[in-house]
């Protein structure tokens, strides 16, 4: 949760059972989901799984064929998109060419009718908002991208909605001022006390700024947790494979009690923490992270339990870190990776070396599926 959010109030946002079919094919798939006030919510899946469907559900240009939507304590499925509390940010490629930024930031308010008086103080609001205010006489055409970016965040605040959805909203802007971009939304967002839901494939930009993340595929939540539960406690293969790099140790399981698991492997027997209990003897499979496999020239203190030997195959010089592709007795690679922060200097560890590659307890998680 975000720390402002409080964890016994209701959800503000919540899809009940909501199923979504274009003929027979099914988008969203009786999928069940609670969003927070002022939370920064994150869809989050590759394309085709059904988020954005989700969000334009909620804005109401697409009705569930069944299920529930209920925003602030209301079944809003009756309600049309314009009477909805909630405003969708589209790409700056939807901002009107022949208007200037001010016309275009006021449009909605226009529309709706609002005093001219009115308008141009809220305009006046949005453009010191995004910063734009020496650009209100300028169309489109003569912004950069990410002034654009900012104009067309300025038109979806503008009337005040309780809830912004923002589809792929950083999708035209290269890789700096996305990352800019992603710092200030984040602060407009803490700023204006708004929940926002952003729908993405990109699960950098998902970690970066949301409070919590709904990973979807095929049309459902596959989990739902923080950027850092996800990372470090995948509930799934899917999860885990999903998001960053994982490498997953085949087993069968060895023994279990007493808050610990034990996999024998090809190469690792692995004892984790885990207080399910497993058939002795069934399959299993361990996922740990590349940057929580340790590799050594020396063996560990006890070789027996999460260390293997293997030999360096690969390494490949990041900047900031290096990786190390380490081949195992069985032949299988996993991957691992150190900061070069931490990376000794004389002497460093290179091709073809013989290696130890360990990890603790702690290191990962014992996969469900
Ligand atoms: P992307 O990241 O590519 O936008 P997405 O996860 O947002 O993907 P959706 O746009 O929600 O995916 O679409 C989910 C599925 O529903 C896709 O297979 C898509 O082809 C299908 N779909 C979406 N809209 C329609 C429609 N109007 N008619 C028929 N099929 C549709």
């Amino acid at each position: 949760f975000a720390p402002w959010a409080d964890p016994d109030s209701k959800p503000f946002i919540s899809f009940k059972n909501i199923t979504k079919k274009f003929g027979d094919f099914t988008a969203v798939d009786n999928l069940t989901l609670d969003i927070y006030h002022r939370e920064f919510f994150a869809l989050l899946g590759a394309s085709g799984c059904g988020k954005s469907t989700l969000l334009r559900m909620l804005a109401g240009f697409e009705r569930p064929t069944s299920g529930e939507i209920i925003l602030d304590g209301q079944d809003i499925a009756g309600i049309p998109p314009y009477r909805r509390p909630v405003n969708m940010m589209f790409q700056s490629y939807a901002l009107f060419p022949h208007m200037t930024v001010e016309s275009n930031i006021g449009f909605g308010l226009r529309q709706d009718g609002m005093p001219k008086a009115e308008i141009a103080e809220r305009v006046t609001q949005m453009l010191k908002l995004v910063k734009l205010e020496q650009f209100a006489k300028r169309k489109p055409q003569q912004l950069s991208g990410g002034q654009r970016q900012r104009v067309a965040l300025a038109r979806s605040l503008a009337k005040r909605p309780k809830v912004l959805l923002l589809d792929e909203p950083l999708g035209a802007l290269d890789k700096k001022l996305r990352e800019e971009t992603q710092f200030e939304l984040m602060d407009l967002q803490q700023q204006l006390g708004l929940t926002f839901v952003v729908v993405t494939h990109d699960q950098e930009e998902a970690m970066t700024m949301a409070d919590r993340i709904a990973v979807m595929s095929h049309g459902n939540v596959i989990q739902v947790a923080t950027p850092a539960e996800i990372y470090e406690a995948p509930n799934s293969r899917f999860v885990a494979d999903f998001i960053g790099d994982v490498n997953i140790l085949e087993g069968k399981v060895k023994a279990a009690g007493n808050g610990r698991i034990e996999i024998a492997g090809d190469d690792f027997t692995v004892r984790t923490v885990g207080d399910a209990s497993p058939a002795i003897g069934a399959g299993a499979a361990f996922a740990v992270r590349p940057e929580k496999l340790k590799v050594s020239r020396a063996a560990p203190a006890d070789a027996s339990i999460n260390a293997s030997e293997g030999e360096i195959w690969d390494i490949a010089y990041l900047g900031d870190m290096t990786v190390f592709h380490v081949r195992l007795p069985s032949g299988k690679v996993v991957k691992t990776s150190m900061l070069n922060a931490q990376r000794e200097v004389e002497n460093p560890i290179g091709y073809d070396e013989k290696v130890w590659v360990s990890f603790a307890e702690t290191a990962g998680v014992v996969l469900k599926d």
